[in-house]
């Protein structure tokens, strides 16, 4: 196979959301696209997520809590409703309206979306390769990425296109680029995605000429308890601790650290970056029957999160008192007495001086933990995708850092750089959004 070279309108790198989304939109329009996956299967992290396609109602919305780029906010936004009605048009199962997180979406029927995505792939005269690593870009003398060098078990090939999409889903897999981009604490993060996402996307787009700037520090992820048996996807989400933004998280040192209420994918960036990255999660009876024991999202089962995590190895708690918890987290590395010292304070500023607590609560209610049983639970960063990635316009063409097109590149997904930063608007929504603008450009739009 060596030498053989194949010509295609789009080359696909990575077969998740974004990619396929974008491969099936250019297929429908009569382009010839050929997909190359890494992996065994198709759908990436996308094929491991509850389906929950959801983002923020409005642009004002998301550049509030999304905190990107205002062009991807807008992006996004605004390019949900098309999207949705886009999956809709292919016969893609929606569920009634669901309300995670700050906004609203439906659980979609993901699975159906790529098996079919493909078979508009193969029809439009294209191919979808599995198994098969692209290894370098193919550029011409005027620095156009014209083609991709790919490499599978049976052989190499080059293929070629006059447009490339890198739509990889991230560098999360990779411990020497999430050190590089998320300090030190980012090499040991523990890992809640796909393991083929290792920033191949990221290492071609600059090779190819693509900037990649540092700073953004954000990462999609959730506060997990820990576990032996981490790495089994079908835990990713039951060990997920989403309701940390009504607890009380405490650093190593006994201190608070941030603003919890801000949401539990916020808590994570924050938690990374504590000395020894972790934290010690406490609540009380009230915050436990209230949201630690209820469904995330209208469509999946309620499940007692505490119960689940001490079953599967996590190290916490429930206590009769505050000094017990204090006195566990001792125990685990943590400062015992300052533990004690800030939830007290926590309280004492609950009833009678809300308005020094330091760091402050903005978006719940501030209410004092004052009904037994207490929770502690001890909870580690996991990470599911990179915020920062390849520059692009809104067009999703990769920019130089002199900001000129890499001719021929485009990038969707989580390869997009500052899509979001400190907050998040829904991951599969930014990639299917990312994706069909990327098809567009292809397109000629
Ligand atoms: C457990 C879990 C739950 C989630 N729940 C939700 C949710 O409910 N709602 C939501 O909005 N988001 C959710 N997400 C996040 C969502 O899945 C991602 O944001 C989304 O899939 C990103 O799309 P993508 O196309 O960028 O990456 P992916 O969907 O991960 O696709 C990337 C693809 O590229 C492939 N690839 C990587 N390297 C190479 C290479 N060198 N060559 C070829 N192929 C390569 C990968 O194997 C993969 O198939 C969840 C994720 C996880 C893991």
């Amino acid at each position: 196979m060596q030498d053989e070279q194949l010509t295609f309108d789009l080359i696909v790198i990575g077969a998740g959301m974004a990619g396929l989304s974008a491969a099936a939109r250019a297929a429908e329009a009569g382009l010839r696209v050929v997909v190359i996956e890494a992996a065994a299967e198709v759908g990436g992290s996308a094929a491991m997520s509850g389906g929950i396609l959801w983002t923020l109602e409005s642009t004002a919305k998301m550049a509030y809590h999304g905190g990107g780029d205002p062009a991807f906010s807008a992006l996004v936004a605004q390019g949900y409703r098309d999207g949705v009605a886009w999956l809709r048009g292919r016969d893609v199962h929606m569920s009634n309206v669901v309300n995670p997180l700050n906004g609203r979406g439906y659980q979609a029927d993901l699975l159906g979306h790529f098996a079919q995505a493909v078979v508009t792939v193969e029809g439009a005269g294209g191919i979808v390769v599995r198994d098969t690593r692209v290894e370098r870009l193919l550029t011409d003398a005027e620095g156009r990425v014209v083609g991709a060098h790919t490499v599978h078990a049976d052989g190499e090939m080059d293929i070629f296109a006059p447009w490339t999409l890198l739509s990889t889903g991230g560098f999360q897999g990779s411990a020497e680029l999430r050190e590089a981009y998320l300090g030190p604490n980012g090499r040991s993060v523990l890992l809640r995605s796909n393991p083929t996402s290792d920033g191949a996307g990221l290492r071609l787009g600059t090779a190819a000429g693509g900037d990649a700037p540092k700073g953004n520090l954000g990462f999609y992820g959730h506060l997990v308890s820990g576990s032996p048996a981490w790495g089994d996807p079908r835990l990713f989400t039951r060990l997920s601790q989403y309701h940390s933004d009504y607890t009380v998280l405490l650093n190593e040192a006994g201190h608070r650290f941030c603003d919890e209420s801000e949401g539990d994918h916020a808590n994570t960036h924050q938690t990374l970056q504590q000395p020894g990255g972790r934290a010690l999660m406490v609540s009380d009876d009230a915050i436990h029957q209230a949201h630690g024991v209820t469904a995330v999202v209208e469509v999946a089962p309620p499940e007692d999160r505490m119960q689940v995590a001490l079953e599967h190895g996590g190290e916490g708690i429930v206590a009769d008192t505050l000094d017990e918890i204090a006195s566990f987290a001792g125990a685990h590395g943590f400062d015992r007495g300052q533990c004690l010292a800030t939830l007290s304070d926590y309280n004492r500023c609950a009833r009678e001086d809300w308005e020094n607590l330091s760091p402050p609560r903005v978006h719940q209610p501030h209410k004092p933990l004052a009904r037994a049983p207490y929770y502690g639970l001890i909870v580690y960063p996991a990470i599911t995708f990179t915020f920062a990635g390849l520059r692009c316009d809104d067009r999703m063409r990769v920019l130089r850092a002199d900001g000129a097109p890499v001719g021929g590149l485009l990038a969707a997904g989580a390869d997009v750089g500052d899509v979001y930063r400190g907050g998040y608007g829904g991951g599969l929504a930014a990639a299917l959004t990312t994706g069909l603008r990327a098809a567009g450009t292809v397109m000629g739009g």
